[in-house]
């Protein structure tokens, strides 16, 4: 079992339950204010979200409901700006909340003194309220979508995250909840620990080290507490 240097959490469905009252909402906004009738019920938006990336999803949406290739791309465009800025007011409103066990689990971490980072495909504009908001801040290295737009699965984002810390992937771990992070935690050379929700319950998520239902599931919290009691300078 080797050292605990850094834990890399991603945002979206892991420290928040962000996807279906938050991006959700914020998307059919976005369609009402542009004056389109597309609306995404929770079932419609969690078949969706194999499409990591909003705008990319957007992109998707519009082809596949008759739109062509180019007005699909400029409304996908149009409207996830538009997103992004009702997603923003949602953080800011407070409607967006940590995930049970989120606190907690952090709290652990860093009276290890293990430092807490981010890895998101998530926009910065919204990210960053959304973690001062419902965290206060705690952590060090924040990688989003918007300095790295290659999205997950691709490894890009934790790599980002290894190489501003320096910390090798052997010394880390990442906690996510879906098959697109885990496979890119994996790619990244990282251990993952996966901590579902309902949107990802029938993901495969076969790629990490521990699936737990969530991040205050007793064999998740028990993960933690191993190994971040046997750092050996303690
Ligand atoms: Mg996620």
């Amino acid at each position: 079992m080797s050292r605990l240097d850094a834990v890399i959490f991603d945002v979206d469905g892991t420290l928040v339950d962000s996807e279906r009252d938050g991006h959700r909402v914020a998307f059919n906004a976005a369609f009402e204010a542009a004056e389109l009738s597309d609306r995404w019920d929770i079932a419609t938006y969690g078949r969706l979200l194999k499409i990591t990336g909003g705008a990319k999803r957007l992109a998707f949406w519009f082809e596949s409901t008759g739109r062509s290739p180019g007005e699909a791309a400029e409304l996908a465009e149009r409207l996830h700006k538009r997103k992004t800025q009702i997603m923003r007011r949602l953080v800011e409103d407070g409607q967006v909340q940590a995930r049970a066990g989120a606190h907690q689990l952090i709290d652990e971490i860093e009276a290890s003194g293990v430092p807490v980072h981010v890895a998101t495909t998530g926009t910065r504009a919204w990210v960053e309220p959304l973690l001062e908001h419902a965290f206060g801040n705690r952590f060090h290295t924040v990688i989003t979508g918007t300095e790295v737009p290659d999205l997950k699965p691709s490894p890009a984002a934790y790599l980002e995250v290894l190489r501003r810390t320096g910390c090798p992937p052997e010394h880390a771990v990442a906690v996510e909840d879906s098959a697109n992070g885990v496979q890119a935690a994996v790619a990244a050379g990282l251990r993952c620990v996966a901590a579902h929700n309902p949107y990802t319950r029938d993901d495969d998520l076969s790629g990490a080290t521990l699936v737990a239902g969530g991040l205050d599931d007793p064999a998740l919290v028990a993960w933690f507490h191993r190994r971040l009691r046997k750092r050996p300078d303690e």
